[in-house]
């Protein structure tokens, strides 16, 4: 790429995050010595299943779960699908009922509408204007016939941190099978299945310095699920195991879990830094709240500026987005929830390893430069 003469600062680490060399590293010999079909009896498929064996424990031991719970999936897009119209084909006699937010990823989103279409009924919650889910309004959507409730941990566009918790006691009280979409949450915020009474979680390894195209969804045993992707094996979803990726996902997610206190503190250090610096501008805000939120994400709204302009300024220095990448360039459905009008600008800074103190104090420069430019 010749675009650019020096690679931009990256600050969009909740879109995805570069490969750890440790896990790439860990992946390699996969590729081409260790190669076999983990499902083959001989040497070449024990050695691949051991590999595969041992990041099932690694992911499972993350999240407090066993390592016969957890299923390997092409990433969170397909676990969010998974858990969401297997636990429906699953639940069929009990019910047609599903809750969930409307501020979820639109893996979350869409296969709920697709389920809507079949005769299903949704009821998506409100956020408060901090981007909460009130604990009330889940409790008062309960019904009879509702057979799952979905809630994303942490936010990935306001990075908000829903109170986990408190949500898995009111679906346990109700016994209600509670999914969560935990991915941006995951190496961030400690999740432990049992204590937040989680049934199904989403993870991918991608947005933890792993590779993409892997994650995985927890399923609690004894949980109801449909297949979605039928073939041979005794997996609970078809098709031959990606040994490499799984390998790296393991190794990015134990990691991550090494590195989380430590990291967490640095990034909201470095993150509430450069919200101090961006406040010398009037008329800026924050979107969701700022104490329960992710320690690397901050979203801000500066007022006057259209989003496309702000973001071509900030271009050649900094590589960030206004929201989710998979809608770049149509309006949040996130931030419209949460109010915020079209005559405002919108940035997402998604702060990750690689940042820096030198990084943060220009992006805060060239942000306020820019927006006193296009206000002007
Ligand atoms: C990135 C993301 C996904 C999608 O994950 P993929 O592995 O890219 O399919 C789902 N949910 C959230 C909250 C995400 O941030």
């Amino acid at each position: 790429m010749e675009i650019f003469k020096h690679k931009p600062i990256y600050l969009d680490h909740q879109a995805t995050t570069p490969v750890d060399e440790r896990v790439l590293a860990a992946m390699v010999p996969f590729f081409t010595e260790y190669f076999g079909n983990p499902a083959s009896n001989h040497f070449y498929g024990w050695t691949a299943m051991a590999a595969i064996d041992q990041a099932r424990l690694q992911v499972a031991t993350a999240i407090g779960a066993q390592p016969e719970e957890i299923i390997f999936t092409s990433g969170a897009t397909e676990a969010n699908n998974l858990a969401i119209k297997g636990v429906a084909e699953a639940s069929l006699q009990r019910g047609r009922h599903i809750i969930t937010v409307k501020t979820e990823h639109s893996a979350v989103l869409a296969p709920c509408g697709y389920l809507e279409k079949l005769g299903f009924s949704v009821t998506y919650l409100p956020v408060d204007d901090r981007g909460l889910v009130a604990i009330a309004d889940l409790a008062a959507a309960i019904r009879p016939d509702t057979i799952l409730v979905s809630v994303m941990a942490a936010n990935n566009e306001i990075g908000v941190i829903q109170p986990l918790a408190e949500i898995g006691e009111i679906c346990r009280q109700h016994q209600v099978p509670f999914h969560t979409d935990a991915v941006q949450a995951i190496g961030y915020v400690p999740i432990n299945v049992d204590d937040c009474g989680v049934d199904l979680l989403s993870l991918t390894a991608h947005k933890l310095y792993g590779p993409k195209g892997i994650g995985a969804l927890y399923v609690r045993s004894g949980q109801a699920l449909a297949a979605q992707q039928l073939g041979g094996g005794e997996e609970k979803r078809a098709g031959t195991l990606a040994t490499m990726l799984i390998v790296g996902l393991g190794e990015a997610i134990t990691l991550g879990m090494t590195m989380r206190d430590q990291e967490s503190l640095r990034l909201r250090t470095l993150r509430d830094a450069l919200w101090q610096h961006l406040q010398e501008l009037p008329d800026v805000q924050l979107n969701g709240d700022l104490q329960q939120r992710l320690p690397h994400n901050l979203n801000v709204s500066f007022a006057g500026v259209q989003t496309s302009g702000l973001l071509r300024e900030l271009q050649p220095l900094v590589s960030l987005s206004s929201g989710a990448a998979c809608a770049s360039g149509r309006p949040s459905h996130v931030l419209a929830t949460l109010g915020r009008s079209k005559a405002e600008a919108n940035l997402r800074f998604g702060l990750g390893r690689g940042t820096t103190q030198v990084e943060i104090d220009r992006v805060a420069e060239a942000t306020i430069k820019a927006v006193r430019l296009l206000r002007s």
